[in-house]
C-alpha cells in the first residue's frame, strides 16, 4: 500500500486562501456580507481538526436572501440587461474563476479532503467549463411564432411564445465536488435570467463563499446570487419551504430528495432532483482488460468513492472473474492514499467522521456476514477520515452492500454468465444514475445501452461530465437534468402570446 503523508501542512497555504478560512462567518446576501449570529466548524478531513468557522444561517437569513433574489429578478439591471450582457457577465465570472483556480482548488482540498489534482482538474476546471458553456446560451434562447386559425368571426391572429426565467431558484448542493456542484446549478440559472439562493453543504462551504466574492467582482447586479451557509435541517429546510422560491434545484442524497419532493409537491414548486446512485460497471470477457481494470478501479476509488456516479458494483463475466479479482487486489495496493495536498496522492480521506463511520459500518457488516473483504490498509486510529480502497466479494443481490449507496471506496464484485441475468442484476436496485460497459462487441453495446435503466452509459471508458451532455437519473436517482441544454430549459418557462391583428 502506497501511503503518502496523512496530514496536510496548512502552514504552506497562501494568504489568499487563508483569508477564506480565517474570516468571520458571514452570508452573502443582496450584494453584501452579513456577519452570522451563529456558526458551524470547518473540519479539515486529513487531520480531523477544526480550522475555521462558517455561518449557521436559519429562517431569518433565508428570508433576507429570498427577498434579495426576488427584488433582483425584476430589477431593470438584471431583467432588462439583455442576453449579450448576461453572456458577458457569465464569461467574466468564468475568467475570474480560472484566474483564482489554484486558490479555489486549495480551498476544496482542505475543506472536502479531495486530492489537489482532482480539485484543480475536475472540481475547479469543470466549474470554468460549465460557466463557459452556459455563457453561450442566453443569446440562443428563443420562442416561436405560430400561424393561428382563429374561430369563425374572430379575425386574424398571430401566436408567439416567449421563454421567460422561472424565477428565484433555491440551489441546494452536496459536499462531494463542492464548487462544481454549485456551478452546475448557478450557470444554467444565470443563463436563463433567474436569480439564485445557494445553500452549499455544511461539510464544505468555503469555495461557495469564495465564488460569491467572484460573482461580485464579475459585476452581477446585487441580489442575483446569494449564498447562505448552514445546516440542511435549518437553512436548507427554510429555503425549501419559502413561498418566495419558484424552483428547487437539489443535488444530494435520495432520502433528502424525497423529503424535499414532499414539500415541493405541497407548495407546487418546480423541482429537479439529482440524487444518489449504485452504478454498475460491467466487464465482458472480450474487454481490453488492462484498460478495463484501471477504469473499474477509478470508477469507484476516484474522490474516495464520494461520487454520485461511482461504479460501486462490478459485474464480471464468468470466464475472467477470478483473474479480474486478483488483478484488482494487486491494483488497490498501488493506489497512493494520503492528504490531498501531498504529491502523487490519488485518494484522500472522506469528508467527515460521520461519513467514515457510515462506510466502515457497511464494510464491517459485510465482514460479519461472511463476505470476502479485502482492504488495502487499516486506518483505524488515524486522525484523518481515511478508509482504504476495499473490495467485497460474495455479496448477494439483496445485501445492503449491493443495494444501498455507500458513498465510499468500497467495490462489490459479482460474477455473471448470461446477458439477461446481468441486465436484471444491473437494473435491480432503486437507483438508475449511470453504468459503464466494457466490451468490444458493438451489437452488445447497442443492446445493453438500451436495456440499462439509467441516465448515462459510458462505453469502454470511465464516465466524466461534459457541460454539453446532460447528467441525471432514472428511478430513485431523481428527475430533471443538470448540464446540457436540458438544465437551461428547466430554468425557463413558456409564455404564450395571442395577438389580434386589426
Ligand atoms: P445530503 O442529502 O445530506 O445533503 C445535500 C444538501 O442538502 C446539503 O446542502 C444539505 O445541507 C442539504 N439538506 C439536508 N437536509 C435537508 C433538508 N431537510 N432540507 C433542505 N436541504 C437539506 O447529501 P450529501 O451527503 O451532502 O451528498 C451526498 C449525496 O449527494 C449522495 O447521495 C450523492 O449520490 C448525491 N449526489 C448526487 C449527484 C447527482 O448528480 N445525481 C451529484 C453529487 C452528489
Amino acid at each position: 500500500m502506497n501511503i503518502v503523508a496523512l496530514e496536510n501542512d496548512l502552514t504552506t497555504l497562501p494568504s489568499s486562501v487563508r483569508r477564506w478560512i480565517d474570516r468571520e462567518p458571514a452570508h452573502y446576501v443582496g450584494g453584501r456580507w452579513h456577519g452570522s449570529h451563529a456558526s458551524l466548524p470547518v473540519i479539515e478531513p486529513s487531520s480531523g481538526r477544526e480550522i475555521g468557522l462558517i455561518g449557521k444561517g436559519g429562517a431569518a437569513e433565508i428570508d433576507m436572501a429570498v427577498a434579495a433574489a426576488r427584488a433582483a429578478l425584476v430589477a431593470p439591471e438584471w431583467r432588462d440587461a439583455g442576453p449579450l450582457a448576461r453572456e458577458a457577465l457569465i464569461h467574466r465570472l468564468a475568467a475570474l474563476i480560472e484566474e483564482r483556480a489554484d486558490d479555489l482548488a486549495l480551498l476544496d482540498c482542505v475543506d472536502n479532503g479531495m486530492p489537489l489534482w482532482l480539485a484543480r482538474g475536475i472540481d475547479v476546471g469543470g466549474t470554468v467549463d460549465v460557466f463557459r458553456y452556459y455563457a453561450g446560451w442566453p443569446s440562443k434562447l428563443a420562442g416561436r411564432t405560430v400561424d393561428v386559425s382563429a374561430p369563425p368571426g374572430m379575425g386574424r391572429f398571430e401566436g408567439m411564445t416567449r421563454r421567460e426565467p422561472v424565477g428565484v431558484i433555491a440551489a441546494i448542493v452536496p459536499w462531494n465536488v463542492p464548487l462544481m456542484m454549485a456551478a452546475w446549478k448557478l450557470a444554467p440559472a444565470l443563463a436563463a435570467g433567474c436569480t439564485v439562493v445557494l445553500k452549499p453543504s455544511e461539510e464544505a462551504s468555503l469555495s461557495a463563499l469564495a465564488l460569491a466574492d467572484l460573482v461580485e467582482q464579475a459585476g452581477f447586479p446585487v441580489g442575483v446570487v446569494n449564498v447562505v451557509t448552514g445546516l440542511g435541517s435549518e437553512a436548507g429546510d427554510a429555503l425549501v419551504r419559502h413561498p418566495g422560491v419558484d424552483k428547487i434545484s437539489f443535488t444530494g442524497s435520495t432520502g433528502t430528495g424525497r423529503a424535499i419532493a414532499r414539500e415541493a409537491g405541497a407548495s407546487l414548486k418546480k423541482l429537479t432532483l439529482e440524487l444518489g446512485g449504485k452504478s454498475p460497471t460491467i466487464l465482458f470477457a472480450d474487454a481490453d482488460l488492462d484498460r478495463a481494470i484501471v477504469g473499474a478501479a477509478n470508477a469507484i476509488f476516484l474522490n474516495s468513492g464520494q461520487v454520485c456516479v461511482a461504479g460501486s458494483r462490478l459485474y464480471v463475466e464468468d470466464a475472467i472473474h477470478d483473474q479480474v479479482v486478483e488483478r484488482l487486489q494487486a491494483h488497490i495496493r498501488t493506489i497512493p492514499v494520503g492528504a490531498g495536498m501531498g504529491e502523487g496522492v490519488f485518494m484522500g480521506p472522506l469528508v467527515s467522521a460521520r461519513q467514515r463511520a457510515r462506510v466502515d459500518a457497511y464494510v464491517e457488516a459485510a465482514r460479519l456476514g461472511g463476505m470476502g473483504v479485502d482492504s488495502a490498509a487499516d486506518y483505524a486510529g488515524a486522525a484523518g477520515f481515511y478508509v482504504a480502497p476495499t473490495l467485497v466479494t460474495g455479496a448477494s443481490h439483496d445485501d445492503p452492500i449491493t443495494q444501498e449507496e455507500i458513498f465510499g471506496p468500497v467495490l462489490g464484485i459479482y460474477r455473471f454468465s448470461a446477458e439477461e441475468e446481468l441486465i436484471a442484476a444491473a437494473n435491480g436496485t432503486d437507483f438508475g444514475l449511470a453504468a459503464s460497459l466494457w466490451t468490444q462487441d458493438i451489437d452488445r453495446v447497442h443492446r445493453l445501452s438500451r436495456s440499462l435503466q439509467c441516465g448515462k452509459v459510458s462505453v469502454n471508458a470511465g464516465g466524466f461530465p461534459y457541460p454539453g451532455l446532460p447528467e441525471g437519473g432514472y428511478k430513485g436517482s431523481g428527475f430533471g437534468r443538470d448540464l446540457g441544454p436540458d438544465a437551461v430549459e428547466q430554468c425557463l418557462q413558456t409564455k404564450t402570446l395571442l395577438i389580434h391583428i386589426a
